[in-house]
């Protein structure tokens, strides 16, 4: 590759000279920094930093982590989203106690053994905190390839991920795969941006083929978003002498561990009605549809990744009774808790925005 050395002096010494101070940054503790490239899976830098702080915090060490049960570290996680990834985190944080000694692996190869960890994760990890030789290749990078070497082909095309994996490789110098593969994804995240990238201020600027050939706006190639379905799903906020009733999600499977109102989502052309029946019989006596009042109903509209859930929301007195109810052929766990005491759950967002509508309702003339 022509220039190759000057790519990599350029970008180099932009990075020392203007990288943000990140807090993952100020350490070189494989422990941290893992916890960090976990966080930044899903997450954007500036979300991540809060979470990152409060995470080191709370588990300071790998052994707190392990130690800690997962309704804890949940906790910590709640409002991120992706809670399979904290899910993955305890377990991977269990098997290096329990089989490594507490030594996180320093070759790509390993640490991709460990849940939750890919080929991107695994190459960040390995190069940031151990300096191996091997190249990342996340959304920020793609996309300062794709412009500087003027490709044409959708980024996330296998034969396109390939070549622009070679691309990365070729670039990496030997023996400064940190800084040269953080200074990739900072080059895309403050220079290089999705829209408006700033190429006066970029240190590869005399080296793009899109800037040369005045085609930055048109790289990376877009692939049209595919429209995500939309779900209704009926719930039921119970409330009996000041206590709401919650129900915990099995632990394996999509917000697994966090804690909701008590709902079911509409099959087919099913009605409100039918729905309210299917959660009275899962809640048992502690609810009793016919007694919900009309027109004290409302929606939340809560956005995932891979599905829109429109919330119908149904407020009611209910009765007390014991903590386990039934659902889907298993027993499952319900609670009555004060709100003041729900600051001690891990709680879906849905959730949470149902609740600060319960309130807001309740300072409403
Ligand atoms: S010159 Fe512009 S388009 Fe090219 S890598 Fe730099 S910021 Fe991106």
């Amino acid at each position: 590759m022509r220039n190759k050395a000057l790519f990599q002096k350029n970008l180099l010494a932009w990075y020392r000279r203007s990288h943000r101070p990140l807090p993952w940054r100020r350490t070189r503790d494989p422990y941290a920094i893992w916890i960090s490239e976990i966080l930044l899976q899903q997450t954007r830098v500036n979300a991540a930093i809060g979470y990152y702080e409060r995470f080191m915090q709370r588990f300071p060490s790998l052994k707190n982590l392990a130690d800690a049960p997962i309704e804890a570290v949940l906790q910590v996680w709640e409002g991120l989203g992706y809670y399979g990834r904290a899910r993955n985190l305890h377990r991977a944080a269990r098997i290096l106690s329990e089989e490594y000694g507490e030594r996180i692996p320093c070759e790509p190869e390993e640490l991709e053994r460990l849940p939750g960890i890919g080929p991107y994760t695994a190459a960040a990890i390995a190069s940031i905190a151990f300096d191996r030789n091997v190249a990342v290749l996340d959304g920020n990078v793609t996309r300062v390839l794709c412009r500087a070497f003027g490709i044409r082909e959708p980024p996330k095309k296998p034969s396109t991920q390939r070549q622009l994996m070679k691309i990365a490789d070729t670039l990496l110098p030997n023996g400064h795969a940190a800084d040269f593969n953080q200074a990739m994804m900072e080059l895309g995240a403050m220079v290089c941006k999705p829209t408006g990238p700033d190429c006066s201020k970029c240190p590869i600027e005399e080296l793009c083929v899109a800037h040369r050939k005045g085609i930055v706006d048109q790289l990376p190639l877009r692939s049209a978003k595919p429209k995500i379905p939309v779900r209704i799903r009926v719930i039921t906020a119970i409330e009996h002498r000041g206590r709401l009733l919650l129900r915990k999600r099995p632990l394996e499977g999509f917000l697994g561990g966090l804690w909701e109102f008590p709902g079911v989502y509409l099959k087919g052309d099913e009605k409100e009605e039918q729905g309210l029946l299917r959660i009275q019989e899962r809640v048992g006596p502690r609810l009793d549809v016919q007694r919900i009042p009309m027109g004290k109903d409302f929606s939340v509209k809560h956005v995932y990744s891979h599905f829109e859930e429109r919330n119908r929301v149904y407020v009611c007195e209910g009765e007390g009774g014991a903590n386990k109810g039934r659902g889907d052929g298993a027993e499952q766990t319900y609670r009555w808790i004060h709100p003041t005491r729900l600051d001690a759950y891990p709680i879906t967002g849905a959730t949470r925005k149902i609740l600060r509508k319960l309130e807001q309702r309740k300072t409403e003339p």
